[in-house]
């Protein structure tokens, strides 16, 4: 069904169409679930599941107790925090990027021959016998065709035509539309007027614009030919109506295909994009991997039955027995020691 594209009148004021397209945007909410898994522990105990570790520190063996290994470096928490993180922020990202295509809205001209096959009429109807150069209107309206593939028409009528039957102007434009131009690809202007007592001239327009016109005449763009147009119309000295109507088609003809750029959804895009990258970088940056201390890093698995210490012969510094060939301190060959082993290889008691 065609809508109204706006409207004006004498009185010196344009209205426009009040279309207002509410988009309701889908909200996606994305969700992750951090499984901690089993945590990371060490204790200078053994408790159930952990394996020993030795290092020497300061000249003496030190165990360590760990569910883990001790060497190296724990990078599921960093990487899991960057999964969350891309899972949670992903609809938004995707949502930012849409908003930012949106912004920029390229119009389509309209295929008149996808709604009517033959080369459109254009309808010009002067019953107020007003117009002064019918000529120039009907090129300019078809100027207006050949660049935006909307069919302009207007049609001239006296008040009395349609304030007895219709409520409004808009009413009866809705009317004459609906019965003339099932394609829903015109835009019919509907200029009407009646001469009052002492010369008053009492006049109203009223655009109507069919559905399949819409992907060119945005509110934004018909909302400013409005405007414009009934600016001419308020200047009778200088335009006669036609007159308003060829220059304003032939104003906005150049203006209707360019590329609009929707500053709302530019705006929305930026902040939302900031907002994010602001809180990933916190996130990846408050949750470093975690880092082996110094000592731990030449720690070997200890998986001796009993541990026992001895002092090197040459340097005095302590180490465990059973595990090294020479001293971990200053490398002097360690003596083959009497101990008793156990089935398993593991030393139970040196002698
Ligand atoms: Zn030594």
């Amino acid at each position: 069904m065609p809508h109204s594209s706006g409207g004006g009148s004498h009185s010196g004021g344009s209205h426009s169409s009040h279309s207002s397209h509410s988009g309701g945007g889908s909200r996606h909410s994305g969700g992750g679930s951090s499984s901690s898994g089993s945590s990371r522990r060490t204790s200078s105990t053994p408790f159930p599941g952990c394996k020993r570790y030795l290092y020497y520190k300061d000249d003496k063996p030190c165990l360590v107790y760990s569910n883990y290994d001790i060497r190296k470096s724990d990078k599921s928490q960093f990487i899991a925090s960057i999964v969350i993180c891309a899972i949670v922020f992903l609809p938004f990202i995707i949502l930012s990027a849409i908003f930012m295509v949106k912004a920029f809205s390229f119009p389509k001209k309209i295929e008149y021959s996808k709604y009517k096959h033959k080369t459109p009429e254009f309808v010009i109807e002067d019953n107020l016998g007003v117009f002064e150069n019918e000529a120039n209107l009907e090129r300019s309206m078809e100027e207006f065709y050949d660049a935006t593939g909307v069919v302009p028409a207007v049609i001239t009528v006296t008040n009395d035509t349609w304030n007895q039957d219709y409520k409004s102007l808009e009413a009866y434009a809705y009317d004459v539309y609906v019965n003339r131009f099932p394609d829903e690809v015109h835009w019919l202007f509907v200029y009407s007027t009646a001469e009052k007592e002492g010369g008053f001239d009492d006049w109203y327009w009223e655009g109507m614009q069919g559905d399949n016109t819409d992907p060119v005449l945005t509110t934004e763009r018909v909302d400013a030919f409005t405007e414009s147009l009934n600016t001419r119309l308020l200047q009778r000295s200088k335009y006669s109506v036609d007159d308003a109507f060829a220059i304003t088609f032939d104003e906005y003809r150049p203006v209707m295909m360019k590329m609009q750029v929707n500053q709302r959804y530019i705006l929305l895009g930026s902040v939302m994009f900031i907002t994010l990258s602001a809180v990933a970088g916190l996130t990846i940056a408050t949750s470093k991997p975690h880092k082996v201390p110094d000592d731990y890093k030449k720690a070997v698995p200890c998986e001796l039955k009993a541990v026992y210490q001895a002092s090197c012969n040459f340097c005095g510094g302590m180490y465990i027995v059973g595990m090294h060939t020479g001293c971990p301190h200053c490398g002097a060959a360690i003596p083959p020691q009497n101990y008793i082993q156990d089935p398993q290889g593991n030393i139970v008691k040196i002698l």
